[in-house]
């Protein structure tokens, strides 16, 4: 299999790099490979599988639309089941967001959602230009990544959309070099700086795109104080805010939506992976008031995969009728106690970032000098040692972060105790292996 992979597909494949398994079979939060080893996915489908694999609420979903005949490809014409999908998202999402809400159901990916989100606040604004935060992540099409931070892909493709980064906290490696709150309050002021005044030289932009835990760029959450601080200053200036939970909604950090942590609400709220649940599916919502598209602005074949939105109504009604989003917290807590107790033992984890089960382990060189905050470089290279040596034990992690050394997890919310005490042993040993 891995030689045939290997030989023929695009240069471009990440994960069988990293994982290098071919998978057979997946049951809840365990994938098997052709050899018939298991390991515990903690990666679930880059977050899509916030059920785990093969739930039997969302396979039985999906085999009703299967066996009622209802055409599985309906453009954006509604069915029975796309009027059930819209019904449940609404009814998911906070009703003081959902009230005046439109829905535009967007390509399959991450990246089609925020392609959309963005051409609706040019349109809507009449201005050109974007805000986004270093270190964020919205996607690899092209729009998409002239908003993500500076990876090393978009280097090489010359002009894209005009874009001004701001700066995310992030305490731990604070772009001011400050720790703590300061690094918070500092960008805030920073921001508001860049928006009040005239000779900074920057243009109103036609939206601001901010993920409320930065997933790809090494799992930082924006605290809740900054957050709300960017609500206000948005509003004050009438800037729409696009918040990307792509990775972050449905139940994965702890709340429905992350933004809720924060008590806010966006302009507009990009959704895809658990959407969908499992299948490729986006949309974007917002306020009525930037409905301003004209009919057939905002086309494309592929919107609204059928299976895919009983995949999704069934992964909604799963995780509001289990309150699923209390058991990431509970379960996200129960991780960091684990890892609390590893820090005692261990110099190679840097920090431990846990927002539900959204999970990141920095992981640095303690032989090299600290920073002035005390805090050591990163250590991609044994963040990689670690991941391979815990795929060797049976437990599939990422690695993310601006410098490639942040192990991440995103087990799916089902996720049991027993679970998360075992992960974390496998984890564990791998870590004490490779700082030998
Ligand atoms: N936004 C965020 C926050 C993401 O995490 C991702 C994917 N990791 C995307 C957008 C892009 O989604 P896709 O890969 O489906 O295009």
């Amino acid at each position: 299999y891995l030689t045939y992979q290997s030989g023929r597909e695009s240069n471009a494949r990440s994960y069988p790099r990293r994982i290098p398994i071919a998978l057979r079979e997946g049951k809840g939060i365990v994938v098997k490979d052709v050899e018939g080893k298991s390991y515990y996915d903690c990666l679930s489908g880059a977050g899509t599988l916030a059920l785990g694999h093969h739930h039997p609420a969302v396979t039985e979903a999906m085999q009703d639309v299967w066996k009622s005949g209802v055409p599985l490809h309906t453009l954006d014409l509604t069915s029975p089941v796309k009027e059930a999908f819209m019904k449940e998202l609404l009814a998911f999402l906070p009703a003081s967001f959902a009230r005046d809400a439109r829905i535009q159901f967007c390509g399959p990916t991450g990246a089609d959602a925020v392609e959309a989100a963005v051409k609706l606040v040019k349109t809507a604004t009449g201005r050109t230009g974007m805000m986004s935060f270093q270190g964020g992540y919205h996607g690899m099409t092209h729009g998409a990544l002239s908003l993500t931070g500076n990876i090393k892909p978009k280097q090489a493709l010359g002009s894209m959309n005009d874009v001004q980064f701001l700066p995310y906290p992030y305490a731990y490696r604070c772009p001011f070099g400050l720790g703590g709150e300061c690094c918070d309050e500092t960008a805030a002021h920073y921001i508001a700086h860049m928006l009040q005044d005239p000779e900074s030289g920057v243009c109103k932009p036609a939206g601001m795109i901010m993920e409320m835990v930065q997933g790809e760029g090494g799992v930082i959450p924006a605290p809740n104080r900054f957050a709300a601080r960017i609500r206000q200053m948005t509003k004050e200036h009438g800037i729409p805010l696009l918040i990307d939970e792509v990775q972050t909604g449905f139940g994965r950090t702890g709340k429905r939506f992350a933004f809720e942590h924060a008590d806010i609400v966006p302009d507009v709220l990009i959704l895809s992976k658990a959407i969908g649940g499992s299948l490729p599916l986006s949309v974007v919502v917002y306020h009525k008031s930037l409905d301003v598209w004209q009919s057939g602005a905002h086309a494309g074949t592929f919107r609204g995969n059928v299976l895919a939105m009983a995949a999704g109504t069934a992964t909604m009604k799963v995780i509001q009728q289990e309150k699923l989003e209390h058991h990431a917290e509970q379960m996200g807590l129960r991780f960091e106690s684990h890892f609390h107790t590893l820090r005692q033992t261990v110099t190679s984890v840097g920090d431990v970032r846990v927002k539900g089960l959204m999970i990141g382990l920095e992981i640095v060189n303690p032989d090299q000098p600290a920073d002035r905050l005390g805090h050591f470089p990163a250590d991609p290279k044994m963040a990689a040692d670690i991941q391979k040596m815990c795929i060797e034990s049976g437990l599939i992690v990422e690695l993310g972060g601006r410098h490639g050394s942040v192990l991440r997890l995103l087990p799916p919310l089902i996720v049991t105790p027993e679970q998360v005490d075992d992960i974390c042993t496998i984890l564990e040993k791998a870590i004490h292996r490779c700082e030998r």
